[in-house]
């Protein structure tokens, strides 16, 4: 179990990794959650991490397009827990346009948010965790971090990028008994898919039924949505002593989308 380690999760307000941070405190972790929301609503979800699962749980309001705030993240947990033993980079955005009218703007806070907010977060923790002599390293990948859609340009970049960070790392960390991997998700049913659906009904010209059916379901063999709580389970189990010897995998739950 992981009592008495600790665990940042990055974009843990909500979806996936709210599902993580509940995943990894059942498993006994102290969790440092993360993200943006209703202060009200995060307090609430803090509150009953502590209360549900005996640990403690913290918030960071970091904005992982920031170097510096992600640094300061990283160094807070490690001066209120003592260590960083679990790190797991989740915060991700989408957007959803042809490359042509993509904002650049958007381009920059997607690769930033989703791609180096990882390698930021990473440089703060391992320093740590080497000295400890123990790490997991998680990051959320996507399908996309292996197959591509159209309109996707920078979050699609950013899944690729992530998936060669994590093997690039894995290799680095081998011997420190640090591992680190991705998980590679399929259409998972959190804000960041229901959000998208307008955007993608405007660029395909299609309805909202169509877009959950004849775009985001029909990539997915099994038809069916995966859930925020079956991508958690991975990530309890990648911090087992079980997956010791798992590192630089990107692990799939995309129903046999990546199959095809
Ligand atoms: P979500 O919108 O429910 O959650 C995203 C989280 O990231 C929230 O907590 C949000 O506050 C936080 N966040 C956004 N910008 C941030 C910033 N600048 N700084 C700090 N936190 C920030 O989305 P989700 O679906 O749970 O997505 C989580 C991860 O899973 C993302 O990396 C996403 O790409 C990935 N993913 C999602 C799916 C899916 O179908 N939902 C599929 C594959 C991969």
């Amino acid at each position: 179990t992981l009592t008495s380690k600790t665990a940042v999760v990055t974009g843990s307000t909500s979806g996936i990794g709210l599902a993580i941070a509940r995943g990894l405190a059942k498993d006994g972790a102290n969790i440092v959650l993360n993200g943006f929301g209703q202060p009200e609503d995060i307090e609430r979800e803090r509150a009953a991490i502590e209360a549900e699962f005996g640990v403690k749980a913290r918030y960071s309001g970091a904005d992982m397009s920031k170097p510096d705030e992600i640094a300061g993240m990283i160094a807070e947990a490690e001066t209120a827990f003592g260590a960083v033993d679990v790190l797991v980079n989740n915060a991700g955005i989408q957007f959803v346009s042809p490359i042509e009218e993509f904002p650049v703007g958007k381009w920059d806070q997607i690769i930033a948010i989703n791609l180096s907010s990882a390698f930021h977060a990473m440089r703060a923790a391992i320093p740590g965790m080497k000295r400890q002599g123990w790490g997991r390293i998680i990051n959320t990948a996507s399908a996309h971090s292996l197959v591509a859609s159209p309109f996707k340009a920078a979050y699609v970049a950013a899944k690729h990028g992530i998936a060669g960070l994590t093997k690039t790392a894995a290799l680095e960390l081998a011997t420190h008994k640090i591992t680190v991997n991705c998980i590679s998700p399929g259409y998972v049913w959190t804000p960041l898919v229901e959000s998208q659906i307008p955007d993608t009904m405007k660029a395909r010209g299609l309805t909202k039924e169509q877009v959950i059916n004849d775009v985001l379901l029909q990539a997915q063999p099994t038809k069916e949505f995966v859930t925020v709580d079956q991508v958690a389970a991975i990530a309890v189990f990648l911090c087992s002593d079980a997956a010791s010897q798992i590192t630089g995998a990107n692990i799939s739950v995309d129903g046999g989308w990546t199959a095809q």
